[in-house]
């Protein structure tokens, strides 16, 4: 029996990983790129470059895109408008709910599938045991093809919405962000004073292995609207916030960050919530 063909659209370094786990496996894999020339480690590997996106499509059970973005999604697609009837896509690559579910409609509406992915890992974790990737979309689709996602990573299916998967990724994005931009200021402030980054690590590691606690803790009360200020106040946050902006001007690193979560924090102490936990930021927040 052969193996399933697969055809992967876009060879940035998530492009590359994912085609080259395919080729472990045996797969044939069909790939296409804008820039072809990056195609030539895969191929000499026994990859297929494809001369056209159409001939690409045509190549694969299913087709992975592996994009920037729905903008270079469309710029390919576009090329071969007319024969996608009866393919399956799998986006992953990073976009916004809506952006998905407009894929989603665009494509049914040349009678192709689509499932949205959502992956929770650099290019290095794709192939290796743990790592995973949030899909939503027709649940028929992914189960006809899980055996073959299952080789990038596991799979965390989040249902029919084909936004959903996008909005869970775009909510677990937005915290690795700032929470990245978070533990590069301290370091950059620790770099500052003399301690390197690998002293720091060890308490940078611990911060944020605490953070769980917090999400326990204020989940049910964010929930049920409960912000009263018994075990941590606004003004307490204002006033904490501010000698972190203190201490990275005196350190001579650049305080736009911290400046920002003060403003945001002053917000809603204007709203009136000075005496109200952290969490009543959430009503600020929200517009
Ligand atoms: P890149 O942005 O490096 O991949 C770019 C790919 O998109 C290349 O193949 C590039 O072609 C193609 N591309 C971009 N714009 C266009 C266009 N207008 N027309 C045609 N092709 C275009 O990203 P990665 O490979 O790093 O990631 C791919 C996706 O996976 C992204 O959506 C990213 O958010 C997501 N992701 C990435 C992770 C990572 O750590 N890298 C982690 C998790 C998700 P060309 O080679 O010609 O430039």
């Amino acid at each position: 029996m052969r193996h399933q063909a697969v055809t992967v659209l876009g060879l940035g370094p998530m492009g590359q990983a994912m085609a080259n786990v395919f080729l472990d496996h045996g797969y044939e894999v069909t790939v296409w790129n804008r820039t072809p020339e990056r195609a030539d480690d895969l191929v000499a590997k026994g990859a297929i470059r494809a001369p056209t996106v159409g001939e690409a499509v045509r190549a694969g059970d299913l087709t992975i895109l592996s994009l920037t973005d729905y903008a270079a999604a469309y710029a390919i697609l576009e090329q071969a408008k007319d024969e996608l009837a009866g393919r399956i896509f799998v986006n992953l690559g990073s976009a916004t709910p809506a952006e998905a579910r407009q894929a989603a409609n665009w494509l049914a509406a040349l009678g192709a599938a689509h499932l949205t992915g959502g992956v929770l890992t650099p290019p290095s974790g794709i192939g290796t045991p743990g790592p995973v990737t949030l899909y939503s979309g027709p649940r028929e689709v992914l189960d006809a093809h899980g055996a073959t996602l299952e080789l990038l990573t596991g799979i965390d299916y989040r249902g029919e919405d084909p936004g959903l998967a996008a909005l869970y990724y775009q909510l677990e994005i937005s915290m690795f962000w700032t929470a990245l931009l978070g533990y590069l200021h301290a370091t950059a402030m620790a770099r500052a004073n003399g301690i390197s980054a690998t002293e720091f690590a060890g308490t940078a590691a611990k911060t944020f292995a605490g953070m769980t606690e917090f999400f326990e803790f204020y989940a049910p009360r964010i929930d049920a609207g409960d912000h009263s200020g018994d075990v941590d106040r606004l003004s307490m946050s204002a006033a904490s916030i501010e000698h972190v902006v203190r201490t990275a001007g005196d350190s001579g690193v650049d305080a736009t960050l911290p400046t920002a979560m003060l403003e945001i924090v002053r917000r809603g102490i204007a709203d009136g919530h000075a005496g109200d936990s952290f969490t009543s930021l959430i009503e600020t927040l929200r517009r």
